[in-house]
């Protein structure tokens, strides 16, 4: 498979162009001053009634409506969360777009599920950025860089390929790499990777190991240090130089219990549940359920069954405690990744 790195882009491609990003939330921000401290050109798009319009103004960025901004610019990327995508661009992109501008995601979901059909002579292309925006923009910012992918749905100017290597460098992605791919893989493996693996089995598997122990007595200070707190602590030993670096770190007997223990978790069963999860990925029924929920409320407001979730997740015990504890470790909070005052 091939790589691509900061040698295989030329910066200068999008120095030279209008860029606007519609929308300042997590991948809004990172983009927008990465960009911006990259030399480019960039203007946030958002509505006016926006809480994030402040937030970008003070990061020392040009802000404007979104049918006004993207009139002149060369590129749009749109930022906005996946589920209001296809409204805005129906009423604010579609009709004010110029002609032959480049047009694209960090995600492929609308393009892929057909909630977006763009208009025929624009570039339409993605760069996705594999973690989360606060990351992108605090590893920008350190002198590194989270990778990316890059897809391209259309090429009219026959330029797409090169533009995109050239976002995705001025965004820090061309120090660690960048993978193309097409907009269904990305979808798919992006949709997979976060309910499986990195959000969702990772989240279940925090708490349900924290039930465990508080449920069999154990105080619930001593359960979140053991199944939340430390988590990071071995991730980052995987994330340094992947999962036997992380054993070689830990006991022995730690090691013989990963070995033994691990596959009972994760088991066969397991394995079929997230073969059930691929599917329903791929055939359209997750999209369809979450955009059906996003439907039944209106202003872009979480719909009934998310904001249920939401409200369960948010009063369990373990954020509580966790709440508490956090406290008591000041380093944690210095220079945190997301702050809400200005993100
Ligand atoms: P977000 O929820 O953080 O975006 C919120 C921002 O959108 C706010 O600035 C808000 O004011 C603005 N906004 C909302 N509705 C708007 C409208 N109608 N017009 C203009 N602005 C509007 O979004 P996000 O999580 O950064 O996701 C953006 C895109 O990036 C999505 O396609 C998502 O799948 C993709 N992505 C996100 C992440 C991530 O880390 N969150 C990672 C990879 C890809
Ligand atoms: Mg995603
Ligand atoms: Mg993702």
């Amino acid at each position: 498979m091939q790589i691509f790195y900061d040698s295989d882009a030329d910066q200068d491609i999008i120095k030279n162009k209008k860029v606007v990003i519609v929308g300042y939330g997590s991948q809004g921000h990172a983009h927008a001053n990465n960009l911006k401290d990259s030399g480019g050109d960039v203007t946030v798009a958002l509505r006016e009634t926006s809480s994030s319009w402040s937030k970008a103004e003070a990061a020392g960025l040009n802000v404007s409506t979104v049918p006004e901004a993207v009139k002149d610019a060369d590129m749009v990327m749109v930022l906005i969360p996946d589920e209001l995508q296809s409204k805005t661009y129906a009423s604010e992109i579609n009709d004010n777009i110029k002609q032959g501008a480049v047009l694209a995601f960090a995600h492929g979901f609308n393009i892929h599920f057909e909630m977006i059909v763009p208009r025929e002579d624009l570039d339409v292309i993605m760069i996705a950025p594999k973690g989360p925006g606060h990351t992108v923009r605090s590893q920008y910012e350190s002198g590194a860089g989270v990778p990316c992918l890059l897809a391209i749905h259309k090429d009219v100017s026959g330029n797409a390929r090169d533009i995109g290597l050239s976002y995705a460098s001025a965004i820090g992605s061309g120090r660690a790499g960048i993978i193309e791919t097409n907009f269904k893989d990305e979808t798919e493996t992006d949709l997979f990777g976060e309910q499986a693996v990195l959000c969702g089995g990772l989240t279940s598997l925090i708490q349900t190991g924290y039930d465990v122990l508080v449920e069999n007595g154990y105080p619930p200070e001593m359960a979140y240090f053991e199944c939340l707190h430390e988590v990071k602590l071995i991730v980052d030993l995987i994330y340094e130089g992947g999962l036997q670096n992380m054993r070689y770190s830990i006991s022995n007997t730690a090691e013989y219990g990963d070995y033994v223990s691990g596959p009972k978790v994760i088991n066969q069963d397991t394995k079929k549940v997230m073969e059930s999860i691929l599917e329903r990925i791929q055939s359209g029924e997750f999209a369809k359920e979450f955009m059906d929920d996003c439907n039944e409320s209106d202003n872009g407001k979480p719909g009934p069954l998310m904001k249920n979730y939401r409200d369960q997740a948010s009063n369990h015990s373990i954020e509580n405690v966790g709440h508490e504890l956090r406290g008591m470790m000041p380093w944690i909070a210095k220079n945190k990744i997301v702050d809400k005052s200005k993100n």
